[in-house]
């Protein structure tokens, strides 16, 4: 079973999926098999391809996207695969959704990356993505500027319209939760909606 975490930056995901990885091991989750991960940098190439598209803003945005779609498919093929094939419960940070909501749309180059994502996966889709949405917020923004959502909060605004509208597109695989709230109400919610998808 496989749970991707998505949303804007510092809306808590990091978070979550530990959370989620603590609660799913332990004897009340069902002591299951966990393995933790992300996107960009979940393997070692990854690593050294998160390096580089983190190398400043003057990665073109196309290179930028095929090394995104790079860092995936290793990842996809040698962790997340075999890990499931193993019947592990994958916990992901960031997936497809990023590449559509930041390449597609905040760098505007459109559909093309969610073709180029499903080629580099091979059309593997998680079992179940939560978006964690919260309300852009100015101070939170600037303890943490980074890349993409540097530009404005109107830009965020839009990227969470941009998460919220692939959630909208298949309810039955995402399920949208509030992150505006402490913590520990949050994971309670991801906790519900895992439960209820992984039964
Ligand atoms: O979530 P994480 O800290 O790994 O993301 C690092 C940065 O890369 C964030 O600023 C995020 O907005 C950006 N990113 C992106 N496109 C992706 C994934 C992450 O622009 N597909
Ligand atoms: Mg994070």
């Amino acid at each position: 079973f496989w749970v991707v975490f998505e949303g804007a930056d510092g809306v808590g995901k990091t978070t979550q999926v530990e959370l989620l990885a603590e609660y799913l091991r332990s004897d009340a989750g069902g002591g299951r098999e966990v393995v933790t991960t992300r996107e960009p940098g979940g393997t070692p190439l990854g690593v050294e391809l998160r390096q580089a598209i983190m190398h400043g803003d003057h990665v073109a945005p196309r290179a930028e996207a095929l090394l995104y779609a790079a860092d995936r498919a290793h990842h996809i093929a040698t962790k997340v695969r075999p890990a499931l094939q193993d019947g592990a419960v994958v916990l992901q940070d960031r997936y497809l959704d990023s590449s559509v909501v930041y390449q597609g749309g905040a760098r505007g180059l459109g559909d093309e990356v969610e073709r180029i994502s499903l080629w580099a996966t091979e059309g593997l889709l998680p079992d179940l993505t939560i978006v964690l949405d919260m309300e852009p917020d100015s101070s939170r923004m600037s303890r943490d500027l980074d890349r993409v959502e540097r530009e404005t909060i109107a830009k965020a605004a839009e990227m969470r319209a941009a998460f919220l509208a692939r959630a909208a597109l298949d309810p039955g695989r995402y399920a949208v939760v509030d992150a505006a709230r402490p913590v520990e109400t949050v994971q309670g919610s991801v906790v519900v909606a895992v439960l209820e998808a992984i039964a």
